[in-house]
């Protein structure tokens, strides 16, 4: 459990719009900050106690699963300002929200947000249902002047994945029974390419061998959750 006096060294990289600081808190959960911009994706309570952290400028939910909308923690860091991102179900819960299907874009100061899909094909509920349905959840690419961001929210490879050439970062999901296997993550990148890959939303990790089978892709960690 992170804490504002607790936490890791951001990652910086450079963007065409000025210098972005990046943070993976644990599981699902990222603090982005370029410039003096503050942005959070899915803050979750199990990994961090959000209290003291900078204040969100843009929060991003991609879904309404407990482990992505964790309102406790929101109420700590959204203020009136901030500009909320999410679905359908998550507007439901959290009032403000600006609704973004898989496939809309937002613009958000210089910077373009695609809505894009995230769901499960392979793994499914004892009744048949994905555990996330297409058309439900969200991923989102973050278009900085060309630099790009993936956060592919909580899915399986998917070949919408092969539309998204060579993002500079992407933080991609592991772990069963909710998202991608290592044989699925590994798939998964190697369709994307990116140059910077994150896993996230992870119980466990072999990092080594996960970079041995994805050459030329720089495998980066921050946190164990
Ligand atoms: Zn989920
Ligand atoms: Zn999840």
């Amino acid at each position: 459990m992170l804490h504002i006096t607790s936490l890791p060294q951001p990652h910086v990289y450079k963007t065409p719009q000025g210098t972005l600081q990046v943070m993976h808190i644990g599981h699902a959960s990222l603090l982005l900050q370029l410039n003096n911009l503050v942005i959070y994706n899915d803050p979750y309570g199990e990994v961090a106690d959000f209290t003291g952290f900078p204040k969100a400028n843009l929060m991003l939910i991609t879904h309404e699963h407990y482990d992505h909308l964790d309102i406790p923690e929101l109420d700590k860091i959204c203020i009136p300002t901030t500009t909320i991102i999410g679905t359908e179900a998550v507007a439901q819960a959290l009032y403000g929200t600006n609704v973004l299907q898989n496939g809309d874009v937002f613009r958000w100061n210089d910077i373009v947000i695609s809505a894009v899909p995230a769901y499960n094909i392979r793994h499914r509920r004892p009744d048949g249902e994905p555990f996330h349905p297409k058309g439900h959840g969200n991923g989102y690419i973050l278009n900085i002047g060309g630099f790009r961001i993936y956060i592919a929210g909580d899915t399986e490879p998917i070949p919408e994945m092969s539309l998204i050439t060579s993002p500079d970062i992407a933080f991609l999901p592991k772990d069963l029974p909710y998202t991608m296997s290592d044989d699925m993550f590994i798939e998964a990148a190697r369709m994307l390419k990116p140059k910077t890959l994150y896993p996230y939303h992870y119980f466990t990790l072999d990092k080594v061998a996960l970079q041995q089978a994805l050459a030329g892709i720089n495998l980066r960690t921050m946190v164990n959750g």
